[in-house]
């Protein structure tokens, strides 16, 4: 019989080798819950138990761990998902359960790298078609209609599943799954005669070929950098966020 509850919210790689990991080593002792938000059809699932879909604000999130019986809440959603975290935040807070937060390094600009930083979508598609003639857009597929009013820069959208409603009728979409390989991602550059990329910042290595890619072939990168999130109890690896939850529980 299990004896403590840890609820995580997933929806990243990194949340996903973190539930695996505590349900292959104390599956006996811990239940493990992962939340997701259900905008992927066929998301890659962890062991242990999923939910999906919100909550219906940090009040919402809170009644859920009071009634799960919560006994540690893991926050390792995507550095860009800044509303769930901060709802995270209110909802540990006034459930009374600890948090703790699994945010990854973010990637810093090397030699060779050519980043202009904005803090926002938006600033980064006003910045466009100052820059390039063909766009690579890998920011995923929430905000792409900050990009609608672009006309004169050819625009392709990698994502990793085909979206029922693309808001920008002349963009190509491309699609693609990381982890990606460097050699790959100069080919599709080269490919496609890509001169500016944009991203989001988030760190680890399943995507961070493109940056070495746009690094070798001179590319210009709008970097749109992260969100503030709130204070936090914070590690920075998925066997950092192990440790600690095991020796919150243990
Ligand atoms: P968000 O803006 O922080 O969250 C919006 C709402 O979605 C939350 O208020 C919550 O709804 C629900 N939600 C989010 N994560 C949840 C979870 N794990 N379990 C249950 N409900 C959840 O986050 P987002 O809309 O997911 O994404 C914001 C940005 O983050 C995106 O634009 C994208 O760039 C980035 N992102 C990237 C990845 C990735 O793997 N590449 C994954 C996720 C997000 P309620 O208020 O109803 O509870």
């Amino acid at each position: 019989m299990t004896d403590k509850t840890v609820v995580i919210l997933g929806g990243t790689a990194d949340a996903r080798k973190l539930a695996d990991s505590l349900v292959e080593s104390r599956g006996d002792r811990i239940r493990v819950i992962t939340s997701l938000a259900g905008r992927t059809k066929n998301p890659k699932l962890p062991k242990g138990e999923i939910r999906d879909g919100g909550f219906g604000g940090a009040e919402g999130l809170a009644t859920y761990l009071s009634e799960t019986g919560c006994d540690l809440l893991i926050d390792a959603t995507h550095p860009y998902a800044a509303q769930i975290s901060r709802h995270a935040a209110e909802a540990a807070k006034a459930a009374n359960v600890p948090r703790l937060l699994l945010n990854r390094p973010a990637w810093e600009e090397q030699d060779g790298d050519n980043w202009t930083h904005v803090p926002d979508i938006q600033s980064a598609a006003d910045r466009i078609t100052r820059y390039s003639q063909a766009c690579l857009i890998t920011t995923g597929v929430n905000d792409l209609a900050a990009f609608a009013g672009i006309v004169t820069t050819k625009m392709f959208v990698r994502l990793i599943e085909k979206p029922e409603n693309l808001p920008l009728d002349h963009a190509e979409i491309v699609i693609g799954s990381p982890p990606y390989k460097t050699g790959d991602e100069i080919a599709l550059m080269q490919m496609l005669g890509i001169d500016l990329m944009i991203t989001k910042n988030a760190g680890g290595t399943g995507t961070y070929a493109k940056i070495e890619a746009a690094r070798t072939l001179g590319i210009d990168v709008i970097m749109i950098d992260r969100p503030a999130l709130p204070e936090s109890d914070t590690v920075d690896s998925v066997e950092g966020a192990l440790a600690r939850t095991l020796e919150n529980l243990d």
